[in-house]
């Protein structure tokens, strides 16, 4: 026990004032749900991913707030973080999910998921992957026109499918990450809707909903509204539709001043725009939502220990015991991960470049400032919840960080440290 504890712990579920969760710096500690993060490092080593309960179930919550009027359906996408107690808690509140391979789909089932509320979002997956998800008895959504041919050659009309589009929208302001835009893989063009309509014809296909998913980062309600006018328009055609799946890419900050989706302004926006659309046409259209990054990405942190601090004629690096094998997303989009050093919260500010121990070039920040860092420290990579774990690789043979929720004030272990033999698990050796 810590002082610590007595620091009371916010009520899940209500709306969030945007640092009331976040990791808090408190009579010169920092702290997670009362738990200092230096105990919680000591307790459970380093590198450590650490999620809070809290923040999870509260941007839960706003989402299904947010849309209340819709009665939307929150279907997380599970690959921004697949660890199992977080796939139940998600549930246990609420939410369904959104998979994209058919062990994920497994792995829902595995939590405790319900088939009816798993959607299988596929790309460039065969028939094979397809049937063994039609099998488990969930909801199929299909990005091509090779797949919908041959799902429809094989399941007629006896079992349902969702189509995903490609709109021709640019969202989100980096092509790695746009998926709706005209040269990505994702979706089916919008321009081939006649040979949709054909196949869905021919071989008796019943489409229970329409899917757009434009990609990660989108701040902008026009975007939304867009995807809302042309689901719409479609919908008015296909007459089996249920629901129209908006996708994921709601925005979160990773930097202070960053600009964030308008949620109150889009939920208002588009539950009008749906109470309209249902009653001119008659229909009960439900609105799904895939949000990972709103969900998780704010809840977690990577936390690392300073191995080294080299001062170089004009740089001082920061080496850490993690690099671009459990944080990719620096090196892979570029992205921004704030930094700050837990254990020295006073420290005067300096600037660094923090850089991991592996063979390649791994910044994971450069140039900044913060406050004086000794080896031994621990530095906080926040937005650490989404795409931090679920992207890691033991490259350079390095061991996969533990995994803990703080759940109830209680930090808890999800997922051990891999170790040495699980290096060699698997492996044949023929020598
Ligand atoms: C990745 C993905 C999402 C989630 O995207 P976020 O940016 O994390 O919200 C939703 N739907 C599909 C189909 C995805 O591939």
């Amino acid at each position: 026990m810590d002082f610590f504890i007595l620091v009371y712990l916010p009520q899940v579920g209500m709306s969030r004032p945007y640092l009331f969760f976040d990791m808090q710096l408190h009579n010169s500690y920092y702290q997670l749900q009362g738990l200092a993060i230096t105990d919680i490092c000591n307790q459970f080593g380093t590198p450590l991913y650490v999620y809070d309960a809290n923040t999870i179930v509260a941007q839960l919550k706003t989402l299904q707030t947010t849309f209340a009027e819709s009665h939307v359906k929150v279907k997380y996408a599970a690959k921004a973080l697949t660890n199992i107690s977080v796939l139940k808690l998600l549930k246990k509140n609420g939410s369904g999910i959104d998979v994209v391979s058919v062990n994920e789909a497994r792995l829902a089932l595995h939590a405790g998921f319900d088939p009816k509320d798993i959607m299988f979002t596929s790309n460039s997956v065969g028939i094979d992957e397809i049937a063994e998800a039609v099998d488990l008895g969930v909801y199929i959504n299909l990005d091509n026109l090779s797949i919908l041919e041959q799902f429809g050659k094989k399941y007629g009309s006896s079992y349902p499918c969702c189509v995903r589009l490609n709109p021709s929208i640019m969202a989100g302001g980096n092509l790695k990450i746009s998926t709706g835009h005209s040269q990505s893989k994702f979706g089916i063009p919008v321009e081939q809707m006649d040979q949709i309509k054909a196949l869905v014809t021919h071989y008796n296909i019943v489409i229970n909903g329409l899917h757009i998913h434009t990609g990660s980062e989108i701040k902008d309600v026009d975007v939304f509204m867009k995807m809302a006018d042309i689901l719409f328009d479609l919908a008015v055609d296909f007459t089996h539709v249920k629901f129209l799946d908006f996708g994921g890419g709601f925005k979160v900050a990773y930097k202070k001043e960053d600009a964030v989706t308008d949620m109150p302004k889009l939920g208002q926006r588009l539950n009008t725009a749906f109470a309209d659309f249902n009653q001119k046409h008659n229909r009960n259209l439900e609105l799904w939502i895939e949000p990972g990054k709103f969900i998780v990405s704010e809840a977690g942190y990577l936390f690392t220990k300073v191995n080294i601090v080299k001062k170089n004629p004009t740089i001082t690096f920061l080496g850490v015991d993690s690099g671009l094998n459990h944080l990719i997303r620096p090196m892979m989009y570029d992205a921004y991960h704030e930094i700050v050093n837990v254990s020295n919260p006073t420290g005067k500010e300096q600037t660094y470049t923090v850089v991991g121990n592996i063979c390649e070039t791994d910044t994971l920040g450069a140039d900044r400032s913060l406050n004086e860092v000794r080896e031994g420290d621990i530095l906080a990579f926040k937005n650490g919840g989404a795409y931090g774990f679920s992207m890691a690789s033991t490259y350079n043979s390095r061991f996969l960080p533990a995994e803990v929720l703080v759940i109830n004030g209680e930090a808890k272990l999800i997922r051990q440290r891999t170790t040495f033999e699980d290096l060699l698990h698997g492996q044949i050796d023929v020598i």
